[in-house]
């Protein structure tokens, strides 16, 4: 298959052995043919916490996983964007609102999920919002009626809480092992 860019994909090429990549002690997934290394670094999502008149913007999400549940405006990083660029385009997509990010305020490893997520803090610019084709709703909650039961992801409700008591060194860095 021939791409815009003039890339062949060679999907049939691959035939993985597990072996030793230059000087690393462990073994990687590397294509015997064409020795291609299957590296599985972590995935990266970046969101951001809208925050308008002390409440917080949430979506209710209309895919999977999380589907029906609340979350803040988040997704996965495209080819070469920044966090920030994400941040700013998933607001737009998944609730149609233009954002202005403030600061950094958590980056979050998710082990075995294998993803790395960053959470700005961002001001609304634009008056409206409306759910887009990902967000079945979308709501500005006070924080004592935030949803806890029905928020998608673990990592939501640990921002939430956060964000409840803002420290003062920002960003906090937080693992998580089991989401
Ligand atoms: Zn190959």
């Amino acid at each position: 298959m021939l791409f815009s860019g003039g890339q062949v994909l060679r999907s049939n090429c691959h035939q993985f052995v597990f072996k030793k990549v230059d000087l690393e002690k462990k073994r990687r997934k590397v294509c015997k043919k064409c020795g291609f290394v299957d590296y599985k670094n972590p995935k990266i999502v970046t969101g951001s916490l809208v925050i308008k008149n002390k409440k917080i913007l949430l979506c209710k999400r209309a895919i999977s996983p999380g589907y029906g549940k609340w979350t803040f405006p988040s997704g996965y990083l495209d080819k070469s964007e920044t966090p920030e660029e994400g941040a700013v385009r998933e607001a737009q997509e998944e609730v149609n609102i233009k954002i202005k990010l403030q600061k950094l305020i958590i980056v979050f490893t998710a082990r075995k999920k294998n993803l790395i997520q960053f959470v700005f803090l961002a001001k609304h610019l634009n008056k409206t919002f409306k759910p887009g084709i990902e967000t079945l709703d979308a709501k500005y909650f006070d924080y004592n009626e935030i949803p806890w039961k029905s928020l998608a992801f673990p990592s939501v409700s640990y921002v939430l809480k956060k964000i409840g008591k803002l420290p003062q060194n920002l960003p906090i860095f937080h693992s998580f092992n089991k989401d």
